[in-house]
């Protein structure tokens, strides 16, 4: 039989190459803690990307609100204990989300921020799309729930990227002049101050890995399927 979890829902395919990653890193540490056979028991609603990532260039938050408390509720009728949402950008609707259904919703920024401050960071660089990186919904959440000073890119960093990830990252590019920018884009912020620095899009963990940075990187993407399998282990 082995031993019950808690039923993850994922609201997914924001992208779907980030998603995956989700599924990997659930499976693998279920398997650690429960055994070799044991996996994760999850849900997952995958949406197509190209239709979020148009509302989001045209601004249409209310139209991605819709669909993302549509996506909560069925993960919630089809029996998920808990919900994650696949993305950091798409967490600027989460406390909409949040009360749209009654089972929890694990927020990204959260155990992000807690890993940082038990290292004994307190000035974080964030880099994710300019809408993480220029809204107020993830960087006031760090900041006034958490108590990290955070910086972000200068505009011109800030444009490369969000076009890396939009260009490239969800549509499975990696490549090594990115990854190059990336590192240029993370020198400038540590010379700024930066203790550490945040991969605030799930699918930055495809390009950057811990030696393209001279400080530490905190991964949203495995900090926050890491806390949903703890969520499924618990009580
Ligand atoms: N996965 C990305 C993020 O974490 C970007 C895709 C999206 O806009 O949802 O923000």
């Amino acid at each position: 039989m082995g031993r019950p979890t808690k039923m993850i829902g994922l609201i997914g395919g924001m992208s779907w190459e980030s998603s995956a990653e989700y599924y990997r890193i659930l499976n693998q540490g279920v398997r650690e803690r429960l055994g070799p056979t044991a996996s994760a028991r999850c849900l997952l609603w995958s949406f197509n990307f190209s239709e979020i990532e148009e509302l989001q260039h045209k601004g249409d938050w209310e139209g991605l609100a819709l669909r993302m408390i549509d996506a909560a509720r069925r993960l919630e009728a089809g029996g998920a204990d808990v919900l994650v949402i696949c993305t950091n950008t798409m967490h600027r609707m989460a406390p909409a989300v949040q009360a749209a259904v009654k089972v929890p919703l694990l927020h990204i920024a959260d155990p992000t921020a807690q890993r940082i401050k038990a290292a004994g960071f307190a000035t974080v660089g964030l880099l994710g799309t300019a809408f993480t990186m220029e809204q107020d919904f993830y960087k006031g959440r760090l900041s006034e729930d958490h108590g990290l000073r955070v910086i972000v890119p200068d505009e011109p960093d800030r444009a490369v990227i969000h076009r890396i990830i939009y260009e490239e990252l969800v549509a499975g590019k990696v490549t090594a002049e990115s990854r190059e920018a990336y590192r240029g884009v993370i020198a400038r912020l540590v010379q700024r101050g930066a203790e550490a620095i945040i991969l605030g899009c799930t699918e930055i963990m495809l390009l950057v890995r811990p030696e393209d940075s001279p400080v530490p990187i905190f991964d949203t993407t495995a900090l926050h399927a890491e806390a949903a399998i703890a969520f499924a282990l618990s009580g």
